[in-house]
């Protein structure tokens, strides 16, 4: 619909001759998914919503020629209970801050002339003349920023440790295998913004004296793969990948590698295995990929949503980011909002933001009038939040306190009609069946849970089946080699730790 309604925008400007003056363009996702496809007017501030193909003319015709916003395909704010002209005027705008995302939306991603035009590639020019590479890790160190993908580990310091590494060939990994079920804030930035994605890979290439980089993306995501390769062209034709950099001596390039969509392989030394042509299998650490990666090189792995805040950091400063967020986690964090939820979409917030500012502020609440149950963070990694915890600040330590997790920032929210049990089934039959089998623990012991949950849900289940999940739970998190098996027991340990009394009910139901 997308494709036809800039097709048709396009033609109807042919149509008037205004196709020098007006030009209609795609851009990356606005993250209002629930309310798509949008169009926005410039330089008017104009925000359309589910506007359909056919809707081209009038919007040509009357808002453009006549100056007249088409008032029916505005938003209607539920919260002044009007229609609104402007993005900022949107609830679900109005508490986020977008630094990963401050493209998305808002250039063309397969123009480099627009990236360029909004500080495109200004920060790697900084870096490589104003700074050293140890200058640029210090930089990145005190911004406070950690890696979005899960592990929230402090990038400046694995940049550090990366840079230290004495060799002849170095690797900067862009991890982007994005393979939680209901997370697509990775996709949307490489779909939306991939040149940033590329800077920040080049800067981090500076900081750690690597002279290739990899993108290591699922082939599931053809778009973003079509828009990195597009960007990469623009990118070496000016000079801005290559031998020599901006003149500066540093030279540096990417690579596409295409993975086959094994969740596993979003762990890195997987990941790094996959792309050598093995199994996708994790291997034990140490040695960590900062000194053994890639072919045995060092290698330093960022997921595509730390990357993408690096831009902003070198050009901004390490105050500035450290100024966002709570104590021991700076910056923002984009979230994917999904379930029963009455907006949908892709946000992104300061880190301290609360669940209830998330859920009701932005989210606009429960679909329906219903009531809210539950939030699910992390994926298949992390755990199941109750009501009484909605105003908790979300970072990366009060999250793990309540028993979940960051993860890569899926967030699905569930209603009274959700049943907590057959959630954290779905869970554990997705790391069950994406377990890559190395570990004994992992690849038998969540059949064992699954099977347990199987009969529960079945109303077969016993009331000791609660005692066996939990032994099955903290044997497989003790001893399974990596964090998706560490982590695959979390849904369940969450929903028996808030919602035992819906496993009971099943149970008793079967007596
Ligand atoms: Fe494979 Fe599971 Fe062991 Fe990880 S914990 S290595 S996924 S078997």
């Amino acid at each position: 619909e997308s494709e036809q309604l800039v097709k048709n925008l396009n033609s109807v400007l042919r149509e008037h001759g205004l196709e020098r003056e007006v030009r209609a363009q795609i851009t990356g996702c606005f993250g209002f998914c629930e309310k798509g496809p949008i169009v926005k007017v410039h330089p008017d501030n104009v925000f359309y919503v589910e506007v359909k193909a056919d809707d081209a003319r009038e919007i040509i015709e009357r808002h453009v020629l006549e100056g007249a916003p088409v008032e029916r395909l505005l938003f209607e704010e539920p919260s002044v209970n009007a229609r609104v002209q402007r993005q900022s005027d949107i609830s679900f705008y109005g508490k986020q801050m977008r630094i990963a995302l401050r493209n998305c939306g808002f250039i063309n991603p397969e123009s480099i002339e627009e990236y360029l035009a909004n500080q495109g590639y200004q920060a790697l020019g900084t870096a490589l003349t104003d700074m050293t590479p140890e200058e640029v890790c210090l930089l990145i160190k005190e911004s406070g920023l950690r890696g979005r993908g899960g592990g929230g580990f402090p990038t400046g310091v694995k940049w550090d440790i990366a840079r230290a590494q004495a060799a002849d060939q170095k690797y900067i990994i862009c991890n982007a295998d994005e393979g939680d079920p209901g997370a697509f804030m990775d996709r949307a930035i490489m779909e939306g913004d991939p040149h940033s994605v590329i800077e920040a890979m080049a800067i981090g290439g500076y900081a750690i004296g690597a002279s290739k980089g990899l993108v290591y993306i699922r082939a599931e995501y053809p778009l973003a793969i079509q828009r990195l390769e597009t960007a990469l062209e623009q990118a070496r034709n000016c000079g801005l990948l290559g031998a020599n950099i901006l003149g500066r001596g540093f030279g540096f390039d990417i690579e596409i590698k295409l993975g086959a969509g094994a969740f596993v392989c979003g762990e890195e030394t997987a990941l790094i295995r996959s792309m050598e042509g093995k199994r996708g299998e994790p291997t034990t650490k140490p040695p960590f990929p900062a000194e053994k990666g890639y072919w045995g090189k060092p290698s330093n792995v960022n997921n595509v949503e730390t990357l993408a805040n690096i831009p902003s950091i070198v050009l901004r400063g390490a105050g500035w980011y450290r100024g966002i967020g709570t104590e021991k986690s700076k910056g923002t964090k984009v979230f994917a909002l999904a379930g029963k939820i009455s907006n949908v979409g892709l946000v992104e917030v300061p880190l301290g933001t609360t669940l209830r500012e998330i859920i009701y502020d932005i989210g606009g609440g429960i679909r329906n009038g219903r009531r809210f149950k539950a939030v699910q963070t992390g994926g298949p990694s992390g755990g199941c939040i109750p009501a009484r915890f909605l105003d908790t600040p979300i970072d990366f330590e009060s999250l793990s306190a309540i028993g979940s997790m960051m993860g890569s920032g899926g967030m699905i929210v569930l209603s009274e009609d959700d049943c907590m049990v057959n959630l954290a089934k779905f869970y554990l039959e997705f790391t069950m069946d994406e377990s890559c089998g190395k570990c004994t623990s992992c690849r038998v012991g969540s059949k064992r849970m699954h099977e347990i949950l199987e009969r529960i849900t079945q109303g077969k289940g016993v009331p000791e089946d609660m005692a066996t999940l939990r032994t099955l739970a903290a044997t497989i998190k003790d001893t399974a080699l990596c964090g998706l098996g560490q982590t695959a027991p979390n849904p369940v340990l969450s929903t028996l730790e808030y919602f035992e009394d819906e496993y009971m009910a099943h149970v008793n139901e079967g007596r």
